[in-house]
């Protein structure tokens, strides 16, 4: 199929874009922002997406960065998830967001999608919004009336639904770096390599002396949004990091999720079993990096 006739506007600026936006919005017009279109174009040539118009922010190069300001990095929405993946920068100080992003998709997906796309997205199976609840990711929008930053709690409301109004844009992802001896990991199983997860898990971990000072943990691909496993993170606070409690804790934290969804790949007793089988995995090597 052929997408639906809509309008295409390509603002150099982002406060052209901005103001765009809220002209169209104002008059009524059924607008979608386009970044690196990944997500995007299928959904208009599927026309489960018909939009009246495109602002395609693919010429706005002031939303193409990596930096880093104090102990977070800071990354332009336009940013591309193969600069993020090679980022030597987000590798030596924000491993697991490194690591989330080789499981993004192809090489060819992260050449063109974008960082800030996939989170506006949020698709439940992404890995990238369960690795903004683990590291408290914050996200600036930009709207008509000014620039609010939303925390990775607030972000994520519903299944590809996030909180940034119809007006606003998604112009940077904040994420802290990982504190100095903290272990990460992030596992998932997917039907084959590069598509999205039927069940992931990402965490990090930290240690204090021979006990668990802090586990922050989060499951994707099994709910509407990505969730925290708040049950598994309780049973490891101040715990020995042994194979019996992570064990202890996975099975708690797959226990506690709210049912997961069923499809023609997975059912949702296998989604919870995945969960649980991948929480006590990424614990061990969690572990065995954290120092
Ligand atoms: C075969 C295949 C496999 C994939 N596998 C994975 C995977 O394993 N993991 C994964 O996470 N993703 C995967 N994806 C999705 C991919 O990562 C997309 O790039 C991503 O979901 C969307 O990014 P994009 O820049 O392409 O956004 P687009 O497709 O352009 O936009 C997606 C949505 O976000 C909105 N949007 C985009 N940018 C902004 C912004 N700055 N402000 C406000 N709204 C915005 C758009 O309006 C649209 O609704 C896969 C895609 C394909 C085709």
């Amino acid at each position: 199929m052929k997408s639906a006739a809509f309008a295409y506007h390509s603002p150099q600026t982002l406060e052209a874009a901005v103001s765009l936006l809220g002209t169209l919005e104002d008059e009524g017009v059924d607008v979608k922002i386009l970044a690196g279109g990944q997500s995007l174009t299928p959904m208009l040539a599927l026309r489960v997406a018909r939009p009246e118009a495109l602002i395609d922010l693919g010429r706005i190069k002031a939303l193409d960065y990596i930096r880093e300001e104090g102990k977070v990095i800071a990354i332009g929405a336009m940013t591309s998830k193969h600069a993020a993946g090679v980022s030597e920068l987000i590798k030596a100080r924000q491993r697991l967001f490194h690591d989330a992003t080789q499981l993004v998709g192809h090489r060819q997906i992260r050449n063109r999608g974008s960082v800030g796309g996939s989170f506006a997205h949020a698709d439940p199976a992404s890995e990238y919004p369960a690795v903004a609840l683990v590291l408290d990711m914050e996200f600036k929008a930009v709207g008509p009336e000014g620039e609010r930053l939303i925390p990775a709690e607030e972000f994520f409301v519903t299944y590809m639904t996030t909180s940034l109004e119809t007006n606003e844009i998604l112009t940077e992802v904040r994420m802290p770096t990982l504190p100095v001896g903290a272990g990460w990991a992030i596992r998932e199983e997917a039907r084959r390599h590069g598509d999205l997860a039927l069940a992931g898990v990402c965490l990090t971990l930290q240690k204090s002396g021979a006990v668990i000072s802090e586990a922050k943990i989060a499951a994707f691909g099994v709910n509407p949004t990505a969730v925290r496993l708040e049950a598994a993170e309780a049973a490891l606070q101040g715990q020995a990091p042994t194979a019996e409690n992570f064990a202890r804790a996975a099975a708690a934290g797959a226990a506690a999720l709210e049912e997961p969804m069923s499809c023609i790949h997975a059912s949702s007793e296998y989604r919870r079993a995945l969960v649980r089988a991948l929480t006590e995995r990424c614990l061990a090597e969690a572990a065995a990096r954290a120092v």
